[in-house]
């Protein structure tokens, strides 16, 4: 039996990607030297636990810890030097150096393959006052250690996060959780930048009935401190004061390394790698939060900051060195957030991702359907989006919002999107039901019905903001209490149970734009008037869409 040549592996940076790619090198190959090198006091942590541990609902910070040092060593015999920093590589020589942070030692160590995963660093912007005490960014345990202290040294009541993605929704649900007055100041007028605006218009809502401050297409334009209390100003608005701020305005991809080295980066500014994750000097990969990666649905170049990527591209780094067959097909950015007891989730892409890449061939329907069946306690609605190419139905996006069951969908259709599958697939799919769980038709069946009525022409859906809606009398089926507490401006009301007695009422030759809460009733309406000779189209996701969509 031969013995295969050791190889030395070295691998920058120790938490979601690189401690995934030691962890597979070891599994592949038993005698390669592996060295994990981490700039920070831990490897393997749990970055996305650490709100929770701010918030106290992960009690114990020891938790956080997901692989410990002795693990690395004695199970996977990895050489794990945490407070090392690599501090540049010499790529005539195949040699990093480094600089051990705690002897202030600098020394270098050769290697056969390089791994930089070195993730990506909180957006700190150069505005005024940024550096006052007080203000935060959250990244790691040091990070995590130092927000907490602050709050209960200064016995902080009031916090301002600064950005409406999903740390800075994290981080409010769980500063509201220690009982602080927490407002997010976001410069979009949107929290959850990805999605669609609509689709958060239920989360502002929401997060307004939990107590938290809006401030949306607010700009921050610098800090200030009085009296030991600090002030979030901003460019056109009123200041807001904080006892402690936390900034959550994005990342960028740590490349000085690559950058130094001469690697190549890409358009958007991350270390540009292939299908293998081998960036431009074939003895270096780069993985994670530091990689451009090919968006599956748009084809552009994207940074992607997600946990789930880093990782498989960590595993398929490790199988490109040891020569195995594997590659990174692109991302779709799936992701899901949780504030409080809402979930936001989506896949693919968004209906603003397609405007920007100049798609245009694509149609959307909206949903608003049950979790599990109504008569069974406790049905939560999801508010589902779905997008997909109009020439062929390609799905290629959704987006979901409720308080249950918006994984599951979301993970369905992520599924289908990797397999380039159809809305005629959707409407098919076989998924499991009792009462308690699903629909005996499914969200993700009435989505591909939805769409597949539209596309057969079966039932043609419009939009509340399609410009051709001025060319249509607004038809509203619901019950005339409903129709009360609530209408659509200009809207008639025929209920649905007696628009059989009323066609005489309706000329054939105006066109009508039929809608009821969700889009149920209206979709029998539309078949009843279009088997008797109506022009009539349904406006997708009905009433409910429409106060998304006007507050
Ligand atoms: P990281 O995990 O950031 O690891 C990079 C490591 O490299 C760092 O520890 C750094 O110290 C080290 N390093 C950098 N340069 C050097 C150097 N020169 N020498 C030595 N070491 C170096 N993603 C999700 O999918 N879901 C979530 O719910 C989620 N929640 C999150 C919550 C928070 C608060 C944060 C901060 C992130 C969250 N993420 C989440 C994002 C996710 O954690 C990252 O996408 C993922 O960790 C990226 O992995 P990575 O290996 O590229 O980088």
């Amino acid at each position: 039996m031969n013995t295969p040549s050791r190889k030395t592996i070295i691998i920058v940076g120790g938490v979601a990607g690189g401690a995934s790619c030691a962890t597979r090198l070891r599994r592949m190959d038993e005698s390669a030297e592996i060295i994990i090198i981490e700039r920070g006091p831990y490897a393997s942590f749990a970055n996305c636990g650490l709100p929770y541990h701010i918030g106290g609902v992960i009690a114990e910070e020891d938790q956080l810890l997901v692989a410990k040092e002795p693990l690395f060593k004695e199970r996977f015999g990895i050489d794990l030097r945490t407070r090392h920093e690599v501090l540049s590589i010499d790529q005539a020589t195949n040699e990093v150096e480094i600089r051990d942070l705690v002897e202030n030692r600098i020394y270098r160590q050769s290697y056969d393959a390089l791994v930089l995963a070195p993730g990506a660093a909180p957006l700190r912007p150069p505005l005024p006052g940024i550096d006052l005490p007080g203000i935060f960014t959250l990244r790691n345990i040091p990070d995590m250690r130092g927000i907490k202290q602050w709050i209960s040294q200064r016995s902080a009541q009031t916090a301002v996060v600064v950005g409406g993605g999903f740390i800075g929704l994290e981080m409010a649900e769980n500063l509201k959780h220690l009982g602080l007055a927490v407002t997010v100041v976001e410069m979009l007028p949107q929290v959850m930048p990805p999605m669609d605006p609509e689709m958060v218009a239920p989360v502002h809502d929401y997060l307004t009935s939990k107590g938290i401050k809006l401030s949306l297409g607010t700009a921050v334009s610098g800090f200030a401190e009085t009296a030991g209390h600090l002030e979030v100003l901003t460019k056109d608005g009123p200041a807001h004061p904080a006892d402690i701020v936390i900034l959550a305005i994005g990342v960028r991809p740590e490349t000085s390394l690559a950058k130094a080295a001469g690697l190549t980066l890409g358009e958007r500014g991350g270390i540009r790698v292939d299908e293998q994750m081998s960036t431009s000097d074939p003895n270096i990969y780069a993985v994670g939060d530091a990689v451009e990666v090919r968006d599956r649905v748009t084809g552009a170049w994207t940074l992607l900051a997600l946990a789930g990527p880093a990782n498989r591209q960590g595993r398929i780094a490790a199988d490109a060195i040891c020569g195995l067959p594997a590659a990174f097909h692109g991302t779709q950015g799936t992701a899901i957030c949780g504030i409080f007891d809402l979930a936001v989730a989506s896949t693919g892409a968004s209906e603003k991702a397609l405007q920007r890449a100049g798609i245009t061939d694509y149609e959307k329907i909206y949903l608003h359907a049950g979790h599990h069946a109504g008569y069974y306690p406790g049905a939560e609605k999801i508010h589902l989006k779905l997008i997909f190419r109009k020439s062929d139905g390609l799905i290629l996006g959704a987006q979901a919002v409720g308080k249950a069951g918006v994984d599951k969908r979301i993970d369905v259709i992520a599924m289908a999107i990797q397999k380039a599958a159809t809305i005629d697939d959707l409407e098919e799919a076989e998924l499991c039901y009792a009462p308690q769980f699903g629909t005996a038709k499914d969200a993700i069946n009435f989505a591909g019905m939805i769409a597949a009525n539209h596309l057969r022409g079966n039932d043609p859906i419009l939009h509340w903001k399609d410009p051709q809606l001025a060319n249509y009398d607004l038809l509203d089926v619901r019950d005339p209490d409903e129709f009360s507490a609530g209408h659509a401006p200009g809207a008639r009301n025929i209920p649905l149970n007696t628009l059989r007695n009323s066609l005489g009422d309706l000329l054939k030759e105006r066109p009508l734009a039929v809608y009821c809460q969700v889009g149920g009733r209206a979709h029998t309406a539309v078949r009843i008037l279009r088997q008797h000779g109506h022009h009539a189209a349904n406006l997708s996701g009905g009433y409910t869409t429409f106060r998304h969509l006007t507050g």
